[in-house]
């Protein structure tokens, strides 16, 4: 059954809006942004999602809705801001098999992480396309007033801090290639992070005022390191061996060496990378353990312009450093 572009917004995405101020259920033109409250301001990003890029063709459409939200909430609280809401662009295929159920899943998807996140659906377009599943999410969210965390103001003699666990999501996805074999039951963890990230968005706004600089790591934790590194024009140091890993990824890292470079390397982690005073330890790990999630220092910030990983010895990792490592 098609359906016009009136009725997918009415069925499916006007439901979303409900309880948004100035969304009018999605029946006007535009949407109106409320003045944030006093002494924050608005922090905005987006991104663009391409099913064969960024998700396969077939993945269950509920989990693209909540993975395409919550790149974005990462992003959000890369800066400290608390998400308030988002916009939608959407473009379906032509010939998708079964639109309204597409539909159905993702607008569940949506629905469930706008529940989970404590945001709204503000406005949005849903169009036609000759090419494959596209979509766009725009978030929107608040931070205090020149106090949001940029990934500049890193200095030599900060620690360098990360949340969570890195590396499950690379692992995960080689897992779910069959490009890795299983080690065990946890292995579903692993696939679990790379489907669905877990953007730190109570983190992110308790660490307004202790990180001097952050970022959410997705390109991977040494490529997103050198962001840092330039953007502060600072030297990041990595302890390889501080760098927090899950019991799974530690059981593959144990059986195969190599597999550190994924983990280094791989991406799509969704933790924050951020830096800060010493003297703000006992206040980061209290901030961290209110938002109900792990934090690990794994290096420090020193004079300089780059990002070195180091092993137990202090000396840049053998092999890897040189070889493997050189498209840093
Ligand atoms: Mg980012």
């Amino acid at each position: 059954m098609a359906l016009g572009e009136f009725e997918r917004i009415d069925r499916f995405f006007a439901p979303l809006s409900r309880g948004a101020d100035g969304a009018f259920g999605l029946t006007d033109d535009a949407a109106l942004l409320p003045a944030p409250p006093i002494g924050t301001a608005w922090v905005v990003t987006v991104d663009a999602l391409v099913a064969g890029i960024h998700f396969l063709a077939d993945d269950p459409s509920d989990l693209v809705a909540r993975k395409a939200l919550r790149v974005n909430l990462s992003d959000l609280a890369a800066m400290g801001a608390q998400p308030y809401g988002y916009t939608l662009a959407l473009a379906l295929p032509k010939d998708l098999a079964d639109p309204v159920s597409w539909l159905q899943g993702f607008a569940e998807g949506l629905g469930a992480d706008q529940a989970q996140y404590g945001i709204h659906l503000l406005g949005g377009d849903s169009v036609s396309t000759t090419g494959p599943v596209t979509l766009s999410v725009t978030a929107f969210g608040t931070v205090p007033r020149g106090r949001e965390l940029r990934r500049a103001g890193a200095r030599a003699g900060d620690d360098l801090w990360v949340s969570g666990t890195i590396g499950d999501s690379a692992l995960g996805l080689r897992l779910q290639t069959g490009d890795l074999d299983s080690s065990g039951p946890g292995d579903a963890d692993l696939v679990d992070r790379y489907r669905l990230p877990q953007p730190r968005t109570a983190l992110g706004p308790a660490l307004v005022g202790l990180a001097t600089a952050a970022l959410d790591v997705s390109d991977g934790l040494v490529q997103d390191a050198r962001h840092m590194a330039r953007r502060s024009g600072v030297s990041l140091v990595i302890e390889a061996s501080a760098v927090p890993l899950s019991a799974s990824a530690q059981r593959h890292v144990d059986r195969s060496a190599a597999l550190l470079h994924d983990v280094l390397t791989g991406g799509d982690d969704y933790e924050l990378l951020f830096a800060a005073l010493p003297s703000r330890r006992g206040e980061i790990v209290r901030a961290a353990e209110r938002a109900g999630i792990a934090v690990t220092r794994i290096g420090r910030v020193e004079a300089g312009e780059d990002v070195r990983v180091v092993g137990v010895d202090g000396r840049p990792l053998g092999g890897l450093d040189r070889g493997g490592w050189d498209h840093f």
